[in-house]
This record gives C-alpha cells, sequence and structure tokens, in this order.
C-alpha cells in the first residue's frame, strides 16, 4: 500500500467514525493519533493504519535477510544488485525514479524515525557478514567513527570482522594490520581499540539476523505493529487516576454513544460554544452558556460550574446521599462521584448516574440550543433518574427493581 493509499484509508475511517454514513462532513473532534491509542491509554484502542501499512512493507523488507531461495528475490537482486539482499540499510542508488512504487517504499518505509535496525539487528557469530570498520558492532558507532586516525592507516578497511583474524587451537586472535609504524601518540588508540575488540566474544557460528520484538518467534507483523506504537506514537502516561476513570466508563452497561461522549468530554472535545468558537464556527460573542445565559460555555461551565448544572448537580447528590464537593472538571467529578461508593456495586450505579447527567444534561442543552425548549431543574432531575434507571435495569438481569424503588432509594437497588 502506498502512502497515497493509506492516507486515504484514514480519512475514510475517520470520516466513518464521526460522521457515520451520512454524506455530510463532520468535525473530527478528536485527534486521529489519540483515537488510535490503546484503550488502556485512554483512546479506542483502533489500529493504525499507517503502522499496520509499515509493518506489512517490513515483512518483505525481513525476508530480504533470510537465506531462502525465492524467485522474487533473484528478481531483486538481479534488478538491484547483490546489496539489496541481507542489508540493514539499502544505498540510495538502487531506488528512486523507474522504480516500482512497491520498491521505493520498501527502500525508504523508516526514513521517520529510521527505527528498521532497531527492530531488526545483526546478531554477531563469526564475523562473516559485518564490516569490522565500516559496520555498526561494539558499541553504537562503527571503529572507522570511533578511531577515524586508526581507520586510515589500516590495510584492512573493507574486511569483514571474520577477515580481521584467525583461530589457533579454538581462540580467536585478532590480526590487525598497519600500513605503518605507530606515533608514540597514536598507541594508547590502538591499546584502546584492542581493548574495546578483545571484549567482543567472537564465536565459529554464522552471523544471524535477530528480530528484535520477539527474539524467539522471530519476524510478525503484530510484534512490530507493537514495537512501532512505542518507538512512533506519542505516548501519554495517564496517572493511575485518570486510568481508574477510563478504564471505568466502558465498563458501565451504558449505551457505547454515552461512554464515548464522556470520552470526549473528558478530552475537552465535545462542541460546546467555547470550542466551536475556538474553530472558528461561532462568533465569540455568542458563546454565552445556553443553560444560564451568564458564563462562557465552556465544558468545566456546562457540566459543573453553571448556575442551573450546580442545582441539578445538588439534587442529584441529596438524591444518592452523598456529600461531594464541587470538582474543577469533569473527569474530576466522575472520579470523586465514583470513588466515593462504598462497594463495587455502588461505585457501578454511581458511575451509571454520573454518565446519566453528563447525558441529560447535554441534551437538555442541546433543546434549548436547536428547538429553543428550556427545561426545569426539576425536570432534568426526573430525567436522569429514569434514564439511569433504565440503563441500571439493562445491565442488571436479577434483581430488577421499579421505578419509583430506584427513585425512593437508589443504593437500596444498587445492591441487590
Ligand atoms: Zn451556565
Amino acid at each position: 500500500m502506498t502512502v497515497k493509499v493509506w492516507r486515504e484509508v484514514v480519512r475514510v475511517q475517520r470520516n466513518f467514525l464521526w460522521g457515520g454514513l451520512s454524506k455530510r462532513r463532520r468535525i473530527s473532534w478528536v485527534k486521529w493519533t489519540d483515537i488510535c491509542k490503546p484503550k488502556k491509554d485512554g483512546g479506542l484502542g483502533i489500529r493504525d493504519i499507517r503502522l499496520v501499512n509499515l509493518s506489512l512493507l517490513a515483512k518483505w523488507r525481513w525476508k530480504l535477510f533470510l537465506e531462502e531461495e525465492e524467485v522474487w528475490r533473484n528478481v531483486l537482486e538481479a534488478k538491484y544488485g547483490e546489496g539489496v539482499l541481507g542489508n540493514a540499510c539499502i544505498e540510495p542508488a538502487v531506488y528512486g525514479n523507474g522504480c516500482s512504487p512497491w520498491w521505493n517504499d520498501l527502500c525508504r518505509f523508516d526514513r521517520e524515525g529510521h527505527w528498521f535496525n532497531q527492530v531488526a539487528v545483526k546478531k554477531l557469530g563469526c564475523g562473516n557478514t559485518i564490516k569490522f570498520w565500516k559496520e555498526v558492532w561494539v558499541g553504537n558507532l562503527s571503529l572507522e567513527q570511533h578511531f577515524p586516525r586508526l581507520f586510515n592507516i589500516s590495510v584492512q578497511q573493507d574486511k569483514l570482522i571474520s577477515e580481521m583474524g584467525s583461530w589457533c587451537n579454538g581462540v580467536w586472535r585478532w590480526e590487525l594490520l598497519w600500513r605503518r609504524n605507530f606515533f608514540v601518540w597514536e598507541e594508547s588508540m590502538v591499546l584502546e581499540i584492542e581493548e574495546v575488540i578483545n571484549n567482543v566474544v567472537i564465536t565459529e557460528v554464522e552471523d544471524r539476523w535477530v528480530w528484535s520484538p520477539n527474539v524467539d518467534e522471530g519476524f510478525s507483523v503484530k510484534s512490530l505493529y507493537f514495537a512501532l506504537d512505542e518507538l512512533l506514537l506519542e505516548h501519554t502516561n495517564l496517572n493511575t487516576f485518570q486510568t481508574f476513570v477510563f478504564k471505568n466508563i466502558r465498563k458501565g452497561a451504558v449505551p457505547s454513544k454515552v461512554s464515548a461522549f464522556a470520552w470526549q468530554l473528558f478530552l475537552d472535545r465535545i462542541p460546546t460554544k467555547e470550542n466551536l468558537a475556538r474553530r472558528g464556527l461561532v462568533r465569540i460573542e455568542d458563546t454565552t452558556c445556553s443553560l444560564c445565559d451568564e458564563r462562557a460555555e465552556t465544558s468545566c461551565h456546562l457540566f459543573l460550574h453553571c448556575r442551573f448544572a450546580a442545582a441539578v448537580w445538588y439534587a442529584i447528590n441529596r438524591w444518592l446521599g452523598v456529600v461531594v464537593v464541587l470538582p474543577a472538571e469533569p473527569m474530576m467529578s466522575y472520579g470523586l462521584l465514583v470513588g466515593s461508593g462504598g462497594n463495587k456495586k455502588i461505585r457501578k450505579g454511581f458511575s451509571i448516574v454520573w454518565l446519566a447527567f453528563v447525558w441529560v444534561l447535554w441534551r437538555a442543552r442541546n433543546d434549548r440550543v436547536f428547538n429553543n425548549v428550556g427545561d426545569s431543574v426539576d425536570n432534568v432531575v426526573e430525567r436522569i433518574q429514569r434514564t439511569s434507571w433504565q440503563w441500571y435495569l439493562h445491565k442488571t438481569a436479577k434483581g430488577s427493581s421499579l421505578l419509583y424503588e430506584w427513585i425512593w432509594n437508589p443504593g437500596d437497588c444498587m445492591m441487590r
């Protein structure tokens, strides 16, 4: 798959996620790379198609390392020269104009990040494939880079490691040859290079390629996908509190559109007026809160500090019999309420109520914005009770409760 194609695939995936099947273009409220993060990092765990594609390309590069008689390898060798087989970096001279797009992608796929030689690693055996001076095999520089002066007086500049010494009664002996005698100040360098190479164990087995993401089983697309995820994607480290929250909103029995909404809310990616204004979709003068008409409509205001929301929140807390301070932002609000439950069942129940709270409040807000229909605090509270009851019933097969019982004593119903 060429770069052009995966871009298009990502575009289709993205539009589908945000717009469903409708033709209308929607706004992507969450960055695509955030969505591709694993669920434990607060993403949706959708596979990043670009990484999948790189993993599939890498499979061919890995196959070039293996000593297998295959026709396609012979074709490549005939076309692009011997150097393309078993070589971690392919010379720029053998690709470019006139080559197939597949081959060009294959040669250049790790331009960003230069990750390929971090996953495909040459394991030194007898040194029959590694150039002593020019390749990296001890430390993280080549010996040519490390000892440029000595390299200049070596007569073995292009030799392989295995050609730089010999076996004598089962012991490897280095035989480094020089163009001339050393100057005094070069002698310490010679001692240094000898110390470096004497610490490396040369064996009689052949050098081989090792697949570092999975040394035992060798190449797999899956192992590379996860390695690339580590190497190339940004990783936000969620603290334990955030991990707790993201884990919990998915566990609930609420419809997936609701947990998705909560997820967007936690990332502050819901279309509040303030967020729309930031994207230039509404004028900055038109951002006052739809519920109270007093302050700017940010997600923190709308769900916590708004006069209307606070009144609803107060009634809900009283109904649940909890005392929770007014937190600074939605994720904290969720964590505090759920965390205040004394046991697992109550915490699950509180999670459902909190999600019903944001969902119903958001719908009330939308009713006011789009249909110009206002609602009273009491009505919203009642809808939250009814909605959470329905989700709760859906979750529990046994010990179901009646709506009036749920309203009368939610804690008792959650314990059933
Ligand atoms: Zn308000």
